[in-house]
């Protein structure tokens, strides 16, 4: 991609060969110049009819007996909004002194990429981390751990991750060149698979651990030849260090975010809904905002288990100001567990676990009054429900304040995952007008256990995203990062394929399940800005619109339709929000 404004040198014959666009821009070229203008690009403004239920394209969509095609060349972007849409002859026409011309050379263009459910602090904390993932020796680890504490204060825990138990289980690690090399900070080094972890002196003496320490069942805590803790601790006993790690300050967590959006918009995406934010996380995001940091869009979602919050909000009402950068009008509960774990609520026994059906509600700490109430007050509720009874009981829930406050079923309510249904409750997501906000890389993730837990009949509701869709549910996908993979090459490919990286099953798994590519791209983009509240201002390529526009170096459209799966080798080139180009590889 071009760095720098790339001055136009279009002749005469040129011009004349493009198509001349009927629509004229008019006098606005006098009124303004664009301050950026995108031309030469694969621009799907999926600004026409929305496909079928079953995926079948509008009659006004791009695509004929050739296939797609883009329905536009060029974007014209002035105070971070779009200006015009079209071909580049009638695009550079709003080119002024200061334009910024961007030559696309063929690449793709979508309205901007949303991920409606992630934990971005999370991901932050992660990349935060010392990554040990595939070093060999403890003095490699030592030295980066070394290199760290060079701009970590004195006195505050360096934290990683990464070395491989499995690998080193001959030669472990022990305190010793660790706490010679890094003597002024607590280090805690975890594993690879979590089973190990890895401390210096400073760390033990900070955990307040001795040779006396209580080792939890199940774990091993190394003793040296003196009597006294190696630094080297295994299974259970890892957590004697990873509970002594003290909660982030908030300074911590401001960077931590900071990294987070930042991966985000270098990774495509103009916005994310964040799935479940507490008091301390929420307040250093309206400090950001307040200080014009944050470089994409977010979308909080308050956190049900934190009261305090929530009541805080809920007396002073959601904040429907949708221009500005960080919006609050939705609170997360959590109504059940996860079903890998067995925790997720099921209406009869684990296929694999008889006598178990998980816990859900009040047991899961679901307080349902507070939620009531958020919901009188106009809010959202994004309720996390994977089980078919814990999403049969949260849209019973829902159903119930929707019949008593029936101005609360307008707020567009989601279920977070809505990963196994009965079929009877299929349809009731369209009928109360609950969104399906899933995850189409967990359908990828979880298919190698997943029958086992459910059965053969009940994997059959569960990521039913068609079925959903043909009874006429709103979906909006995402990918819970950081526990799952955000990458929306692998977000694009397992919806339109059903298939894994290493494209297994062949045919998909469940295949009638699949969603089309254009359901697909406006799961993440159209249907997530409708989640958000969002589809006047963004999910479409239109005059009006932010200029909030994700550029990739494949067309998905083509691809999906000839080889689907090479859509996993598409990059993201560039990412804009607000008229700004955030990220630009
Ligand atoms: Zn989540």
């Amino acid at each position: 991609m071009l760095k720098k404004p790339v001055k136009l040198f279009i002749t005469l014959a040129a011009l004349m060969s493009i198509a001349a666009c009927s629509e004229k821009p008019g006098e606005l070229i006098e009124a303004a110049d664009a301050s950026l203008i995108l031309i030469n690009g694969r621009v799907y403004t999926l600004d026409w009819d929305e496909p079928g239920q079953d995926g079948t394209v509008a009659p006004g969509a791009p695509r004929d007996a050739g296939g797609w095609h883009p329905d536009a060349q060029a974007i014209v972007i002035r105070d971070g909004k779009i200006l015009f849409a079209g071909t580049n002859v009638e695009a550079v026409k709003f080119q002024g002194d200061s334009t910024r011309i961007i030559d696309l050379a063929g690449a793709t263009v979508i309205p901007g990429l949303v991920d409606s459910h992630t934990h971005v602090f999370g991901l932050g904390a992660l990349l935060d981390q010392v990554n040990l993932v595939g070093v060999e020796t403890e003095e490699e680890a030592v030295e980066l751990i070394v290199e760290r504490a060079k701009s970590v204060p004195k006195g505050e825990w360096i934290v990683g991750r990464g070395w491989d138990e499995g690998a080193w289980a001959n030669r472990y690690p022990d305190k010793a060149l660790l706490t010679a090399k890094v003597p002024e900070h607590p280090v805690f080094m975890d594993s690879l698979h979590g089973f190990a972890g890895w401390a210096n002196q400073v760390a033990l003496d900070a955990a307040g651990i001795t040779a006396e320490s209580e080792v939890p069942v199940g774990g091993e805590m190394r003793l040296g030849t003196d009597g006294q803790p190696t630094g080297l601790f295994l299974n259970q006993a890892v957590q004697m260090l990873s509970s002594a790690v003290p909660a982030p300050s908030r300074e911590t967590l401001a960077k931590q975010v900071l990294l987070g959006l930042n991966q985000m918009a270098a990774d495509g995406y103009t916005a994310v809904h964040d799935a479940g934010l507490d008091s301390q996380r929420m307040s250093v995001l309206e400090e950001l905002e307040a200080q014009d940091r944050l470089p994409i869009r977010v979308y909080a979602m308050l956190s049900l288990r934190d009261e305090d919050l929530v009541r805080k909000w809920i007396a002073k009402g959601p904040d429907t100001d949708t221009d500005s950068m960080l919006v609050t009008r939705t609170v997360k509960a959590y109504y059940d567990g996860a079903l890998g774990s067995r925790g997720a609520r099921l209406l009869y026994d684990y296929a694999d676990k008889p006598g178990h059906r998980g816990v859900s509600g009040g047991d899961y700490g679901f307080n349902q009054a507070l939620n009531a109430e958020a919901m009188k007050a106009g809010f959202q509720i994004a309720i996390h429900a994977i089980g078919d009874a814990g999403n049969r009981e949260a849209l019973d829930i829902l159903e119930a304040v929707f019949e008593k406050h029936p101005a609360t079923a307008a707020n567009r309510h989601r279920i977070e995952h809505a990963q196994v249904l009965s079929p009877e409750d299929i349809p009731r997501l369209g009928q109360l007008g609950v969104i399906a906000s899933m995850e189409p890389p967990h359908a990828m993730e979880d298919k190698a256990w997943a029958e086992q837990r459910l059965g053969p009949e009940r994997i059959l509701g569960a990521y039913a995203w068609r079925s959903l869709r043909e009874t006429g549910a709103r979906l909006t996908f995402n990918s819970d990062n950081p526990g799952s993979d955000h990458d929306i090459f692998y977000g694009l490919h397992s919806a339109i394929t059903r298939q894994d990286k290493d494209q297994q099953p062949e045919g998909g798994w469940y295949p009638h399940q699949r969603v089309t590519v254009e359901e697909a791209l406006r799961a993440y983009t159209t249907w997530s800005a409708y989640a958000s509240f969002r589809e006047d201002e963004s999910g479409v390529i239109e005059a009006g619109r932010w200029a909030d526009l994700t550029v990739m170096d494949i067309d998905p459209f083509v691809v999906a339709d000839q080889r689907p799966g090479r859509i996993l080798a598409g990059r993201v080139v560039m990412t804009i929000v607000d008229g700004k180009v955030v990220h630009e590889r």
